[in-house]
């Protein structure tokens, strides 16, 4: 007997958007459809390897019927129980449902290029509902019996048994009026040529034909090539082929792509390859535990699996494509594979293929290396930690904004050290949440005079990066914001500040006793009356922000408080030490100045509230 359920709601008000928005590309309903086809077909045949009686002749086909205005697309592959249909197919909302609804929600529905996108969800087969008024699916897995299931897609569906001869699912779509279009026998093989011309089964239409002695016989036509484009020769594939195959890659949307990289290892294993660099990073690329899928492992142009973590190391991650092996060995199960050693070799071969690619996008267009860098760069730089093979070659690869170069300009380590002056020795570098916070920094100020330059190291994982990268070039990394800086030129200045104005520096020690463990004259300011220095061991004021914000407990680590012996402010808490050393007022001035040296470097107050009143309180004494 037939029953009925509710969908969930995430589902439904996905429905909602493919009957009544979504329009500006239909055609990809199809796509959609023959790609779930075909990872039903790789299923069931991956399966025959172990029970041979389970082949059969693998195919797709697409059945338009004018009279009844149903489009069917049927496959013998590897087919749904009921249970797999209630989970598949409606009440569970997966994952991708939400994430295509919070997209779609930050787009506006109305753009060009979400339906591009749906495949990228796992939201595909519900891109019928765009031209179909009813879909039935009749689906038969093993010897389970049959099911079938019907919806309109307006808030239920209904679940009932069914006969189906052969075990695979049939996917009937009742069409719309205006999406009579689909039922042309042109149209259909134009679509399928289209986006799925190189998959790896022949899709089939039956066709009617009249034989000489005026009988018509239904014959079927296969309407893709099923060449695997990967094993083709890079000359003879077209940019459409291209980009069709890249969007076919179901981890990423739309069919821009910055570049194809086609590989061929011989030698301890052979392999082919096809490889993207992406141009925009899909939604899930920072989510690990969406992105699951990996570059597509074909063993003899049979796909095997997309799960195969072990082809590309972690921070490759957006690069998606397909290897194809033809010495692994067949007929074992995917995680006995995934412990085969040749694996491991192929994945270096891939990883020195993709950085030797990324160093000739970088010096040879520039601008679009650039591009690449701004949406990948945080991810290509997690090598830096922990791919050490790879190490140097990463360091010419990663970019970094600098305090000479102009906002958004982003410079090459190799850049930075060309532009180093004689006297310079170290790479200096600032962490921190964003240029605008960094550049404001009083630490800067000794660099700017010496004519040096700081990388600005905006990156949450620069931070993390960094504690692992020591030298380039034999030059060492040095944080601004940590230590003692060999400053030859201001000794003697120095000394004589901290001579001259010893009672500030002592005042402020005793005021500030519990919040800095030092305070001392520096040459590293101009401009500032003082700043904050962290000791070398100690954790750098970003890198504590990040624990908390982690809310893990991290030791409140005092600082160093450094003076500018040149601004008139120091003179002035002279003088007025040197009249009242006990005035409320003077306590005052010292917590201001402490406070507001935080808020330069970009670290929260403590009691922002006390600073405000104590500012208006400093204001209405100078205005009155
Ligand atoms: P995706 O294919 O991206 O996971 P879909 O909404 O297109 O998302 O399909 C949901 C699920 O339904 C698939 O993952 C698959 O398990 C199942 N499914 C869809 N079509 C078929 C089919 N023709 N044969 C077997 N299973 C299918």
């Amino acid at each position: 007997m037939a029953q009925t359920r509710e969908f969930k709601t995430e589902v439904q008000q996905l429905l909602q958007l493919m009957i009544h928005s979504l329009y500006s590309n239909r055609d990809i309903f199809l796509r959609e459809l023959v790609a779930n086809a075909a990872d039903a077909l790789d299923k069931a045949r991956f399966e025959s390897l172990t029970d041979p009686e389970a082949a059969r002749q693998w195919k797709i086909s697409i059945t338009p019927d004018k009279e009844n205005k149903t489009l069917t697309i049927s496959d013998n592959g590897i087919g749904m129980t009921e249970n797999d249909v209630v989970e598949n197919i409606g009440t569970i909302a997966k994952s991708g449902t939400k994430a295509f609804l919070k997209m779609l929600e930050e787009k506006g529905e109305n753009s060009a290029d979400i339906p591009e996108m749906i495949g990228q969800f796992g939201v595909g087969f519900y891109s019928a509902f765009m031209v179909a008024s009813s879909v039935e699916l009749i689906t038969r897995r093993g010897n389970e019996p049959a099911v079938r299931w019907s919806s309109t897609g307006e808030g239920s569906y209904e679940l009932e048994n069914a006969d189906k001869a052969e075990p695979g699912t049939d996917i009937i779509l009742h069409l719309k009026e205006d999406a009579e279009l689909y039922l042309e026998s042109w149209k259909i093989s134009e679509i399928v040529h289209r986006y799925s011309d190189f998959i790896a089964y022949p899709i089939v239409m039956p066709e009617k034909k009249v034989k000489e002695d005026k009988t018509e016989c239904i014959e079927e036509r296969t309407l893709n090539s099923q060449k695997a484009i990967w094993l083709r020769k890079p000359s003879e594939i077209t940019e459409d082929e291209y980009k069709s195959f890249y969007a076919h890659l179901s981890n990423f949307g739309g069919t821009e792509f910055l570049k194809a990289i086609h590989m061929t290892a011989e030698g301890t294993s052979e392999f082919k390859a096809l490889l993207f660099l992406p141009k925009q990073a899909p939604f899930n690329l920072l989510m690990p535990d969406i992105q699951k899928k990996g570059l597509q492992l074909y063993i003899k142009r049979m796909f095997i699996t997309d799960e195969c973590k072990e082809l590309l190391p972690d921070y490759l991650r957006f690069v998606c494509g397909v290897v194809d092996s033809s010495d692994l060995p067949l007929n074992v199960s995917r995680e006995i594979l995934q412990q085969n050693p040749l694996l491991g070799k192929i994945q270096t071969a891939v990883t020195g293929k993709v950085l030797s690619e990324l160093k000739k996008l970088l010096e040879n267009d520039r601008e679009n290396y650039e591009k690449f860098f701004a949406e990948f760069g945080r991810i290509l730089k997690e090598g830096l930690h922990t791919d050490r093979t790879n190490g140097e070659k990463l360091k010419d690869l990663v970019l970094y904004e600098s305090m000479n170069s102009e906002n958004g300009k982003r410079i090459t380590l190799k850049e930075y050290v060309n532009a180093m002056p004689e006297s310079q020795k170290d790479i200096y570098f600032i962490t921190g949440e964003k240029r605008e916070a960094v550049a404001s920094s009083p630490a800067l100020e000794f660099f700017r005079k010496k004519g040096y330059d700081v990388l600005f190291m905006t990156d949450p994982i620069d931070e993390w990066v960094m504690q692992s990268m020591y030298q380039y070039d034999q030059k060492y990394f040095k944080s601004i914001v940590k230590g003692d800086f060999e400053d030859k030129e201001s000794e003697d200045k120095v000394k004589a500040d901290s001579e001259k104005y010893a009672v500030v520096a002592e005042f402020l020690k005793k005021t500030l006793e519990d919040k800095v463990s030092e305070v001392r004259f520096s040459g590293r300011l101009t401009d500032s009356p003082c700043c904050l220095i962290t000791d070398g061991q100690a954790l750098s004021p970003h890198m504590e922000r990040l624990f908390r914000a982690m809310n893990q407990d991290v030791p409140v680590s005092k600082r160093i408080l450094e003076l500018n012996g040149d601004h008139p402010i120091i003179a002035a808490l002279n003088a007025k030490i040197a009249v009242d050393a006990d005035s409320v007022e003077l306590k005052k001035y010292a917590g201001v100045l402490y406070d507001q040296a935080l808020l330069l470097e970009g670290s929260p107050l403590s009691d922002p509230a006390a600073f405000a009143r104590e500012v208006v309180e400093l204001l209405s004494g100078v205005l009155k």
